[in-house]
């Protein structure tokens, strides 16, 4: 069925507007009376019947609300320093896919982009990767991506555990700190295609980030948050 996401949400009805409505229209040429889901983007969904196709807007009848059988039981949020152009919206719409709630780019020591500001436009772009994941993968939140931030600012106060997935990491395995502690509100922390130094590796250690090993191969930045967060969900998922 197909599905889509709205804010304009009243007891027993909802609308949506924007490019959706063209695509409900005039590409899926659905109608009055038509069966579709609605998500709310904050882990909510129902199944909907649309009432009416104005020029700008679909509104629809809405049956009880759900929580999203598609969202995991811990979130987790993706700290990526900031790679080669184009690698982040592949990071993106992967891990989107995969379960990812959440993303902030940093900038670190060996990131060779450095992102000045004003950051709007790329954010706006990453953030439309993020929704388009979203939809295709049938999320019931749309992921949000933060404005980048260096990493000696980085704050975890909002996260139960924090693990910094680091290549010269030898005795700890992602597996041993998950099973030795894992809250719900996990932060990972991947560096850039030069890696991290070990200054930057203390500096995150003060900060409560556990070190962890991804296995004995190196992988590449824009595989180590997907293979990270496809694990960590393999690990703690029911
Ligand atoms: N240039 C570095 C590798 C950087 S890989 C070197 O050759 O040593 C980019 C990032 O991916 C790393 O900083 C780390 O966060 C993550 N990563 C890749 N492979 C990893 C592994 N086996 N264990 C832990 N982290 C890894």
């Amino acid at each position: 069925m197909h599905r889509f996401f709205t804010d304009e949400i009243q007891p027993n009805t909802a609308v949506v507007r924007g490019d959706d409505v063209k695509h409900i229209a005039k590409v899926l040429r659905l109608r009055a009376g038509d069966a579709v889901q609605l998500c709310d983007g904050r882990g909510s969904e129902c199944d909907a019947v649309i009432t009416g196709i104005a020029g700008d807007a679909v509104s629809f009848e809405t049956g009880p609300w759900r929580r999203a059988e598609s969202e995991p039981s811990v979130s987790v949020t993706l700290f990526q320093c900031l790679p080669k152009a184009g690698k982040m919206e592949t990071i993106i719409q992967k891990c989107v896919e995969l379960g990812a709630c959440g993303f902030v780019p940093v900038q670190s020591e060996r990131c060779v982009v450095v992102l000045k500001p004003p950051y709007e436009g790329r954010i706006e772009r990453w953030q439309r990767v993020s929704e388009e994941a979203a939809k295709q993968s049938r999320r019931g939140i749309i992921p949000k991506v933060a404005l980048p931030i260096a990493l000696d600012k980085l704050d975890f106060s909002d996260f139960d555990t924090v693990l910094v997935a680091y290549e010269n990491e030898r005795s700890v395995s992602l597996k041993t700190a998950l099973r030795a502690h894992c809250g719900e509100r996990i932060a990972i922390v991947i560096g850039p295609e030069g890696g991290f130094s070990e200054a930057e590796i203390e500096q995150l250690t003060k900060k409560g980030a556990r070190s962890v090993s991804l296995g004995t191969r190196i992988l590449r930045t824009e595989t180590a948050g997907m293979a990270m967060t496809a694990q960590i969900l393999y690990e703690v998922e029911p």
